[in-house]
């Protein structure tokens, strides 16, 4: 039997886990199990509690409480718990941001993927200005640095370019 060992994080333990999502040992499970139960009751009994004070209250971490939000553990208890969204402080029971705030973030993203896309189109449109100046008369182009040379590029593939501006 290659069962695969693992060290309990909490108490540093080897122990062989039932299945692959078993990170703790029985053992710290078991006290997992009933500090999860002693928050659940905490927060019971003290339906304005912050999660500040379950902490003091329970010795439970942040996280703990924070994934029990989550999980919805709170819910058969009748109180709505909450914690601040890491931005703005909102009350939120899901991820890192409120509704609002990720939004935000999503829409902050995608202005920055638009900004990237700008900027490689602007660097393209570079190159069909320069031969629209030279149609023009010399210096037309705002900002072409590079002389035109008409001559150079009269016989090659201009028509096609400016059928590709269009
Ligand atoms: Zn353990
Ligand atoms: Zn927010």
């Amino acid at each position: 039997m290659a069962a695969k060992i693992k060290n309990c994080p909490s108490c540093g333990r080897i122990f062989v886990p039932m299945n692959a999502t078993q990170k703790l040992c029985p053992d710290c499970m078991d006290k997992l199990r009933e500090k999860e139960h002693e928050v659940v009751e905490y927060v019971r009994d003290h339906p304005k509690v912050k999660i500040g004070e379950i902490i003091e209250a329970t010795g439970a971490s942040e996280n703990m409480i924070k994934r029990m939000i989550r999980e919805g553990r709170f819910i058969q208890t009748g109180v709505q718990m909450t914690y601040p969204c890491e931005k703005c402080g909102a009350p939120i029971t899901q991820g890192k941001l409120c509704p609002k705030c990720s939004a935000a973030l999503k829409k902050d993203l995608a202005g920055a993927a638009e900004k990237i896309q700008a900027a490689r189109e602007a660097k393209l449109a570079e190159r069909p200005s320069a031969y629209r100046s030279e149609r023009t008369t010399q210096g037309g182009g705002k900002n072409n640095p590079a002389p035109a040379k008409p001559k150079k590029y009269a016989g090659d593939g201009l028509s096609n370019r400016y059928r590709g501006l269009r």
